[in-house]
């Protein structure tokens, strides 16, 4: 079949804009499913939304299955897909998804995530068990939160003991804080090249604590303010060059690393790093997310790094139909889909 006869479908939220607009600038149909108050917005896009299908609410979505396998839908997950679906919809879904849904339970358990980064030999903050005494400053993140909700920080164990007491979390884990800059590093890996792709690098605008600095500390004196990291939107960044070779060495050890863990296929496709650079160039990895990421809906005309690779504007989304195009080409869609 080709591709013509395959129709690239997502959830209207997150990074849809660019995941549809990439899929039809390589030659798929598309659809995006999108409730009611995004309908307006997904319409204002003929040129490259083929189709809305509309639900309710996010819980009609397995009704529409059966439908999309009909039609040969390719379904691309992104950050909403299991805070607006959940997990097990995730995973039964029947309609062909881009990724391995195994990578799910790694990316959402923060244990199996740590112990995935410390087998990459990659830096990760220092974890504070339960009992451990809190010997320096720490943030405190709630299991499979999303944007940065429902954090906190605290100097040292006397605060740390006050602050939880109200927290009302029951699942999470207590990290080093590290003192540094926050950078986001998007890649891609394609099991049909074997190869890691750069795509871009940005860092989260995020509330309150980026603006914290705009008030002087004699003038927060007294205000009591909570730094809190709600994640609002992405600033695009160029890294120094010597610190590339560093975090495109980290991607490939990630990727390879999950060959070993994560059955049967591993990672593949858009993940991203996300990293802490200290004053001394040590690169802390926080977290890793499994799929793309909103910071790269910066790039939907490609990035400097991609405008290396490619002679064409090429965003994550795109990038994605174009290994979904190659792998129908070779006869090897079924190694990218799940
Ligand atoms: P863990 O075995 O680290 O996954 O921790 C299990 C649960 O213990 C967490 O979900 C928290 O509710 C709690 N917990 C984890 N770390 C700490 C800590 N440093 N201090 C107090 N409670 C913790
Ligand atoms: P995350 O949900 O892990 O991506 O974290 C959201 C935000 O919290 C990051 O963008 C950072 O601003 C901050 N953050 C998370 N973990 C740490 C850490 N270990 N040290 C310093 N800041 C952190």
């Amino acid at each position: 079949m080709g591709i013509k006869n395959y129709t690239i479908v997502t959830l209207g939220s997150h990074s849809a804009l660019q995941i549809l607009k990439g899929a039809k600038d390589e030659g798929f149909k598309t659809a995006v499913v999108a409730t009611p108050n995004r309908i307006p917005l997904y319409k204002s896009y003929p040129n490259f939304i083929d189709e809305i299908l509309e639900v309710k609410s996010w819980n009609e979505f397995p009704k529409l299955e059966s439908e999309l396998v009909k039609r040969n839908c390719i379904v691309i997950p992104h950050g909403s897909f299991v805070a607006y679906l959940g997990m097990d919809e995730n995973k039964e879904m029947k309609v062909p998804y881009f990724g391995n849904k195994a990578v799910l339970d790694w990316e959402e358990n923060r244990k199996m995530q740590r112990t995935w980064m410390e087998e990459s030999g990659v830096k990760v903050p220092h974890r504070f068990k339960r009992g451990d005494k809190i010997d320096r400053p720490v943030i405190v993140k709630s299991h499979g939160a999303s944007g940065g909700k429902g954090y906190f920080t605290a100097r040292n164990q006397k605060e740390f003991d006050e602050k939880l007491k109200k927290y009302n979390e029951e699942k999470f884990m207590v990290q080093e804080y590290v003192i540094g800059v926050p950078l986001y590093f998007s890649f891609f890996y394609s099991p049909l090249t074997k190869k890691v792709e750069i795509m871009s690098i940005d860092k989260r605008y995020e509330t309150n604590v980026d603006s914290l600095g705009r008030i002087p500390a004699k003038n927060q004196r007294g205000l009591n303010i909570e730094p809190s990291f709600e994640v609002v939107a992405n600033i695009p960044l160029a890294v120094r060059e010597s610190m590339l070779a560093e975090a495109v060495s980290m991607a490939e050890r990630v990727v390879e690393t999950s060959r070993k863990l994560i059955p049967e296929k591993g990672l593949f496709g858009p993940f991203c790093l996300e990293t802490i650079i200290t004053s001394s160039e040590e690169i802390y990895v926080i977290e890793i997310s499994a799929r793309i990421v909103a910071g790269t809906n910066f790039f939907i005309n490609g990035s400097p790094y991609t405008y290396l690779l490619y002679d064409e504007p090429m965003s994550t989304g795109r990038r994605i139909a174009r290994e979904i195009k190659n792998a129908i080409n070779l006869n090897k869609l079924k190694e990218v889909l799940d």
